[in-house]
């Protein structure tokens, strides 16, 4: 995994960017939260519930860059046990996985992007330790799991 933390800055920018249009796809398509789903959001630290929109899909998408989608795919980001997946306040759940607990987990990630302030921060953050502890280990993702919750 050290060749992916010394190609993270170079794969940041492109990383952000399609984020960003991840996230803008899923804020013009998507759905916005149920009352009940909204008091999930508050429950979990997230500040504007009202612009979080919910899109469920039957695949995941993966970044059109080949680098990016090796990386993506190296680090087991994206991958068959992928069930959710967020975009600052936009939410993508798999068909087949769209439970509470999995939206409950991706909440925690949305006041995650409002915590660091920015898809960009976000992202540094999220991805150095990605690469450097693995997918399981990665603070933010145990302090995801930490947070979910089936009602
Ligand atoms: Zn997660």
């Amino acid at each position: 995994m050290s060749d992916l933390l010394a190609a993270l800055p170079r794969l940041l920018p492109e990383a952000v960017r399609w984020v960003e249009a991840q996230e803008r796809e899923i804020l013009r398509d998507g759905v916005p939260l149920t009352e009940r789903h909204r008091e999930f959001a508050v429950a979990v630290g997230v500040g504007q519930p009202a612009l979080v929109r919910v899109k469920i899909v039957m695949e995941l998408p993966l970044p059109s860059g080949a680098e990016l989608r090796n990386a993506a795919i190296q680090t087991g980001l994206i991958g068959s046990n992928t069930h959710g997946m967020t975009f600052g306040h936009g939410v993508l759940l798999r068909t087949e996985y769209a439970t509470e607990r999995l939206l409950s987990h991706e909440l925690r990630h949305v006041h995650q992007y409002e915590a660091a302030g920015s898809i960009d921060a976000f992202l540094s953050t999220y991805l150095r330790q990605i690469v450097t502890v693995g997918y399981e280990r990665a603070a933010l993702e145990v302090d995801a799991r930490a947070y979910e919750r089936d009602s």
